[in-house]
């Protein structure tokens, strides 16, 4: 994450505080300030919440080493005002792995809080529940056991993207299709962040932070299952352009311009004598009309290395070969023969198509579509669910 700092490693993955978090000291010691003017109470107030954003490590890390070992790494870990966030390397689509990376974090602060209840009991620290702590009139360490307790249940609230919200998810997915779990999941995660929305107008801002951050993120990572569970399955040669025009590397970039201006395509093969020697992208063709105009020969602009993919191949492998920063189109072959083009636009073009047909499909009254069933890994589905 951009404007973090390192502040340590453990278990091999880096732990950094985001540059907000200053702003929630700053807020803190000011607030406290205000209200006491007691320099005591300031620190008192600093070290509780140092204490409690260590326990919110430990808690990020139940997740982290529980996504180990199942093979997942973790990228980092990143303390925010409103909480620990893993990045890891990607989210276990098995439901039963899911779950128990998702409890894991909870289950660390369960068992922090009651670490801290035995140790106050048996030492007889906390044999009043609000007596005095170390630093003076603050119950120091049952705030910070209570504290680990609230970050339980509500990390275990099911507002996906939160712990419970996954948890939710993984015990749908039993029981239905993945993509159907998850979407009904982000709803109600939504929905939750509404609700915590509304309680943070009437005193809690962080409330509305989480609020913002919970229905970004559920948003967010239901498009993605969206997207991956359209593509699943269906070859390259589903969507791809097969009404095309080519360039020969001897033309003047004046063609490209021409065909771009009165179509829509804007990547061009060049094809020389029936064999494919380059591609004419329209990066290519914008720079080399503003540097030598249009009289300027296709061979002097064209790019010569391009990238190919078999229709047979599937749409998931498509996409993951155009998530490279200069890679916008492929050319998709038939064996040697060039088929068409195959671009980002054509993705989100079926992506929106297959969402949209979904869509028709779940109204009661809608026109009965035509299924056209697919070869899927060997047997016959239908692409309409
Ligand atoms: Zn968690």
């Amino acid at each position: 994450m951009k404007w973090s700092w390192k502040i340590g490693k453990f278990a091999g993955i880096s732990v950094y505080v985001h540059a907000t978090f200053l702003i929630l000291i700053a807020w803190l010691v000011l607030t406290e300030w205000g209200a006491t003017h007691n320099g005591r109470a300031v620190l008192n107030a600093v070290l509780f919440i140092l204490a409690l954003f260590a326990c919110v490590v430990a808690h990020e890390f139940g997740h982290a080493l529980a996504a180990r070992r199942f093979g997942i790494s973790t990228r980092d870990i990143t303390l925010l005002p409103i909480g620990g966030v893993s990045s890891l390397e990607r989210i276990p689509d098995d439901p039963r792995q899911e779950l128990w990376v998702a409890l894991a974090g909870p289950a660390v602060s369960v068992a922090i809080g009651t670490l801290i209840l035995v140790v106050l009991w048996v030492t007889g620290a906390g044999s009043h529940f609000s007596r005095t702590g170390p630093w003076g009139n603050v119950p120091f360490f049952e705030q910070l056991l209570l504290a680990n307790f609230v970050l339980a249940v509500f990390n275990l609230l099911p507002a996906f993207p939160l712990d419970g919200g996954r948890v939710f998810r993984a015990l749908l997915a039993r029981r239905m299709d993945y993509s159907k779990a998850t979407r009904i999941a982000a709803n109600v995660g939504q929905g939750m962040a509404f609700f915590f929305a509304l309680l943070g107008l009437f005193g809690n801002p962080f409330l509305l932070l989480i609020a913002l951050f919970v229905w970004i993120g559920a948003g967010q990572e239901a498009a993605s299952v969206q997207i991956k569970s359209a593509l699943r399955g269906i070859p390259v040669s589903e969507v791809t352009v097969t009404d095309f025009s080519t360039v020969s590397s001897s033309d003047t970039l004046a063609r490209p311009v021409e065909l771009m201006l009165h179509g829509t395509q804007q990547d061009f093969p060049v094809v020389d004598h029936g064999r494919l020697t380059g591609i004419l992208t329209r990066k290519e063709l914008l720079s080399g009309l503003s540097q030598t105009g249009p009289d300027t020969p296709v061979s002097q602009v064209m790019r010569k290395e391009y990238q190919v993919i078999s229709s047979t191949e599937m749409l998931q492998t498509a996409s993951e070969k155009l998530q490279g920063p200069d890679s916008r189109v492929l050319l998709v072959m038939e064996g040697e023969r060039l088929l068409g083009l195959f671009t980002i636009e054509n993705l989100s073009e079926f992506v929106m198509v297959q969402s949209a047909l979904r869509d028709a499909g779940k109204k009661p009254g809608s026109i009965h579509q035509e299924q056209r069933p697919v070869k899927r890994d060997g047997s016959p589905k239908l692409i309409v669910q």
